[in-house]
């Protein structure tokens, strides 16, 4: 294939364009090129190309792997079809209902892999497994978020055949059926017209030569697993749940990888209690502390905040602490944290302490 070209260029959207900015471009272009209603030649090629730029880019995880390793970094990552699959759901914010047919001038209906008549490869090869990765993280973590470094099973070049797939001192013959080219070519006549059609040859599965005697090693697929690092971002304001990592799964010979399934958990804490972006927490004091008003030192994620306890609060008044919460996981911002006082009456009183009870209940009695 030749050079691709920058996303960013096709799309015509700087580096930093935020997300509306770029579906907006796209779905500008989309309309201008569409096959159904572009019939210039070029049209279909300049859809595909705007339409893959597009799906790399409305994917903030796909995006940040084009940004940090660009066009290498994106195909060894991701087949065509995760690239287009995985972002579905982007396309049908931009094309709604009509989607389907969208999809269809895609990848084509059913086996084949086209998009917009031109094949790709990887649609209907064998997908490695999915691999699961359990997590638990503190509330602290989801304050400020956590890189995660893991290792995960790749396929790298058999070391026995370095990677030919054929056993040590044989090597591979051209196919004979094809003649090496890895196509068989037929011709068919009917009537006047003729027609010509080009298949991947069924001996050597389109590869044009054959291993004759494949490495005990490999089997002959010229792989092996290894294990490689993995790091990734755990943003912060997480909740409990499972987030996918497309790609990152099990990887298998000449397949296209399974995903990574990250179950996060997070953990509970021993002084907050969190729903979404807010804490809660229960502050202690005394009936005479709440009669009197005091201020007070309360724990948050971060330290420690000094809250103001009026004179006559009631049990359970609530205090809000404004952005002392969580980041928000969904827009900008942080959620609040929210003290509960919680009065606690004297349980064991020493002679004089009843006394003075007993003095202050006859003074309201009065
Ligand atoms: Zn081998
Ligand atoms: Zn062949």
């Amino acid at each position: 294939m030749s050079t691709k070209r920058d996303y960013y260029e096709v799309l015509g959207v700087s580096k930093n364009a935020t997300a509306d900015e770029i579906k907006s471009q796209y779905r500008k272009l989309a309309l201008k090129f569409h096959p159904d209603r572009n019939k210039s030649p070029d049209a279909s090629e300049y859809f595909k190309e705007v339409s893959e730029a597009y799906a790399i880019l409305s994917d903030p995880e796909k995006r940040k792997v084009y940004d940090n390793y660009g066009h290498a970094g994106v195909d060894g990552r991701y087949s065509t079809e995760d690239i287009f699959r995985g972002s579905k759901v982007n396309f049908e914010d931009i094309f709604g209902t009509g989607f389907d047919s969208i999809f269809e001038s895609l990848f084509g209906r059913g086996g084949g892999f086209r998009f917009g008549g031109f094949d790709f490869g990887g649609y209907g090869r064998e997908r490695g497994a999915d691999l699961v990765y359990d997590t638990a993280i503190s509330l602290e973590e989801v304050l400020k978020g956590k890189k995660e470094e893991i290792e995960l099973p790749r396929m790298v070049d058999c070391d026995a055949c370095k990677g030919s797939g054929c056993s040590p001192g044989t090597s591979m013959r051209t196919c004979t059926v094809c003649n090496g080219q890895g196509q068989v070519r037929t011709t068919r006549s009917s009537g006047f017209s003729t027609f010509v059609t080009v298949q991947p040859c069924n001996t050597c599965k389109g590869q044009g030569r054959i291993i004759e005697r494949p490495c005990s090693k490999c089997k002959g697929n010229g792989k092996q697993k290894s294990m490689r690092n993995f790091s990734f971002d755990i943003p912060p304001g997480v909740e409990s749940g499972e987030y996918r990592i497309q790609g990152e799964g099990e990887a298998i010979p000449n397949g296209i990888n399974g995903d990574l399934i990250v179950r996060i958990k997070v953990k509970p804490h021993d002084k907050f209690k969190r729903d979404g972006p807010d804490l809660f927490y229960d502050a202690d004091i005394s009936m005479m502390d709440a009669a009197l008003g005091k201020s007070l030192m309360v724990p948050t994620l971060e330290g420690t905040e000094k809250i103001d306890v009026e004179a006559g609060s009631q049990p359970n008044t609530i205090i809000k602490l404004k952005g002392k919460g969580l980041p928000r996981a969904t827009s900008k911002g942080r959620g609040d944290q929210y003290v509960r006082l919680v009065v606690k009456i004297p349980t064991k009183l020493d002679k004089h302490q009843k006394k003075l009870l007993e003095e202050l209940r006859d003074s309201f009695n009065k």
